[in-house]
C-alpha cells in the first residue's frame, strides 16, 4: 500500500489514448540531476559511472566511488529509480587510466563489460561501491553495458552475486537485490533475445552503439554520418524485436540512446512497445510534449508500416510523413 502512494505522487506522462511512458534522465554528472528533479523526472534511467573518473590518473577506490554514488542516491527522490551502469571505459569514452591500452580498433576493442571481466578487482570495487551506497535503497537497478552473449551475461551476473556473498560474510551493508539488467547494443544479442528477456530484469536498448554496431557506422566520425542511419530497416527490425521479446517476458524495455529524445523517432518508440525512455534532462520538457500529442494505436499501426519498408529511402518517406494525428 506505501508503495502505491509513493507511485501516486510521481508525475507520469500519458499519451493521448492513456499509454503511460516513464521519463527518466540520463546523468553523467551528479550536478545534473537538480534540473531532472526539477523537470519532475521519474528517476534516472542511465547513470554514466565513467564521467567521474575520464581525467583520473589512477582508478578511485571502492571507497571513493562510495562516496560519489553515495552522492547520486542522496541526491535522487526515495522511491524513483536509479539505474547505475558499471563502467564503461573505452571507444568513444577514453578514460586516462586506461591509456596504456592501445588498440587498432578501439571500439572494437577490449572496452565497456570487457574491460570489467578482464579487469575483475576494478568490477568488483565498483559493483561492492554501488550495492553499499545503495543500503536501505528500493528501485536501484544494476545495469552491464555492451552485452555480447549469455554466457558474458552471466559472468557479469555472478561476480555481482560474488560481491554480494562477500560482503555478507564481512558484514558490511550493502543493498542484496538490486536489479539487474543489460544494455542492448549489439547486434549479436538478437539471436537470442528471448533468453537475455529472461535472464535480465531490464533491457536499455543504448541506440547510439547499437546504430554504430550495427551498421558499421562509426558514431562520432562525420565522414560517415550518412552511413549512420537511425531509421535503417534493419536498425528499426531491431528495436521492435528487442522491445517484443521484453514484452513477452514482461520486462521493462527503455531507450537511453540519443533517439529517445527525438520526435521523429519516438512514435515508432512508442508504436512498438518501449514504455520508457531515458533522455538528458534538458530534453524532458521536449519529449514530454511529443509523448503527450502522440496516440499509442495509430503509433502502432505506424511502426507496423515503417517495419515494411525495406529501403532506406521509403523508410526516410513514412518518418517524414509520421503518424498522423
Ligand atoms: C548508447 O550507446 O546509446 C548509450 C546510451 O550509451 P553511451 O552513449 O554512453 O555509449
Ligand atoms: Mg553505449
Amino acid at each position: 500500500e506505501k508503495r502505491a502512494k509513493t507511485r501516486e505522487m510521481q508525475p507520469a506522462t500519458y499519451t493521448i489514448d492513456n499509454r503511460r511512458i516513464r521519463l527518466l534522465a540520463n546523468i553523467n554528472l551528479l550536478s545534473e540531476i537538480q534540473l531532472a528533479r526539477e523537470l519532475k523526472v521519474e528517476g534516472i534511467g542511465l547513470y554514466r559511472t565513467e564521467f567521474p573518473f575520464l581525467i583520473r590518473s589512477n582508478f578511485p577506490s571502492e571507497d571513493e566511488q562510495y562516496l560519489i554514488y553515495k552522492g547520486l542516491f542522496d541526491k535522487t527522490e526515495p522511491g524513483t529509480v536509479t539505474t547505475v551502469r558499471t563502467l564503461d571505459a573505452g571507444g568513444d569514452k577514453v578514460i586516462k587510466h586506461t591509456d596504456f591500452i592501445q588498440e587498432a580498433n578501439p571500439a572494437l576493442g577490449l572496452r565497456s563489460i570487457r574491460f570489467s571481466l578482464k579487469h575483475r578487482h576494478i568490477f568488483r570495487a565498483q559493483i561492492r561501491a554501488i550495492l553499499r551506497a545503495a543500503h536501505g535503497r528500493e528501485k536501484v537497478r544494476l545495469m552491464f553495458p555492451l552485452i555480447s552473449s549469455i554466457d558474458e551475461f552471466l559472468t557479469a551476473k555472478q561476480v555481482m552475486a560474488q560481491c554480494i556473498h562477500q560482503m555478507e560474510q564481512e558484514g558490511v551493508p550493502h543493498k542484496n537485490d538490486p536489479e539487474v539488467g543489460m544494455m542492448v547494443e549489439l547486434p549479436s544479442v538478437l539471436a537470442t533475445i528471448d533468453e537475455f528477456a529472461q535472464l535480465a530484469d531490464f533491457f536499455s536498448i543504448g541506440t547510439n552503439d547499437f546504430i554504430q554496431y550495427m551498421l558499421g557506422a562509426d558514431r562520432g566520425n562525420e565522414l560517415v554520418a550518412e552511413h549512420y542511419i537511425s531509421y535503417h530497416p534493419a536498425v528499426n527490425c531491431g528495436i521492435a524485436k528487442i522491445a517484443a521479446a521484453a514484452i513477452r517476458h514482461d520486462i521493462d524495455v527503455s531507450v537511453c540512446g540519443e533517439m529517445a529524445h527525438d520526435p521523429d523517432h519516438i512514435p515508432f518508440l512508442i508504436g512498438v512497445g518501449i514504455t520508457t525512455l531515458s533522455v538528458d534532462p534538458k530534453f524532458l520538457p521536449r519529449v514530454q510534449a511529443t509523448v503527450m500529442r502522440t496516440n499509442f494505436s495509430r503509433a502502432s499501426a505506424y511502426a507496423r508500416l515503417l517495419l515494411k519498408q525495406t529501403r532506406v529511402k521509403d523508410a526516410a518517406e513514412v518518418l517524414k510523413t509520421g503518424p498522423g494525428k
